[in-house]
């Protein structure tokens, strides 16, 4: 599954550059020339990455980073610095206030989309395309087949991509504005409700494997995915 990648760099050849390698690898970019525009756009809807420049004209990208980490809503977004800057103090700065990893420019695309890789593997593994499997569902992204046991589960594209959040993040509870953010990306045009009408779908594509007992409602709080 294509991941959406938040680009936030002010300089237009190293924009289109790193645009054209992630566009190629299957991701869909977003892309700021600062930080003011990079938090619109976060606003709007949450990518599942963001790539972040150090020096940008007007707020840096070290504020930006220390600003999303300070907010709840955008506290675990994954963060990649990007920077010309190779000395040891300035890695170790970015990676205490939180960024995910650090890349120094100039740097290879195939180095940056390994660190892309490895970053959403690490903390938004629905953003890839590993095999995912929970008290006998098993859910292909490559593929986009979902299998309870020996049977095939159809699904549509909003069911299969709720279904994915919730199998790469079991045993916890998300509520529904946080489904709204992670799974439609969006979480300003679209009513909360609208979350348990796919809930609800989703029950009654696993219902006849007896696997729609899988995902739990929390009342008051939302939806836990548990094979327990
Ligand atoms: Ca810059």
């Amino acid at each position: 599954m294509p991941a959406t990648i938040l680009v936030v760099e002010d300089e237009p050849t190293i924009l289109s550059l790193i645009e054209v390698n992630l566009r190629r690898a299957g991701h869909a970019v977003q892309l700021a020339p600062d930080a003011e525009t990079a938090r619109r756009l976060i606003q709007t809807a949450l990518p599942d990455l963001v790539l972040l420049d150090w020096m940008l004209p007007g707020m840096s990208g070290v504020d930006l980073a220390r600003l999303l980490r300070s907010e709840t809503r955008t506290r675990r977004l994954p963060i990649i610095m990007l920077t010309a800057r190779a000395e040891e103090r300035d890695k170790i700065e970015a990676l205490d206030l939180g960024a995910d990893d650090y890349v120094t420019k100039p740097f290879s695309p195939r180095e940056l989309l390994a660190r892309i890789k490895a970053v959403l593997r690490r903390h938004a593994p629905e953003a890839t395309e590993d095999v995912v499997e929970l008290g006998g569902l098993r859910l292909d992204p490559a593929t986009h087949r979902i299998t309870a046991g020996e049977a095939e589960v159809a699904l549509g594209p909003t069911e299969f991509r709720l279904l994915h959040f919730l199998m790469t993040h079991p045993e916890r509870v998300h509520g529904r504005a946080q489904l709204l953010d992670q799974v439609w990306g969006d979480h300003v045009f679209v009513e909360e409700r609208t979350v348990d009408v796919h809930i609800r779908r989703l029950r009654a594509a696993l219902e006849s494997s007896g696997h729609d007992a899988l995902i739990q409602t929390v009342r008051g709080s939302g939806y836990r995915m548990s094979a327990t």
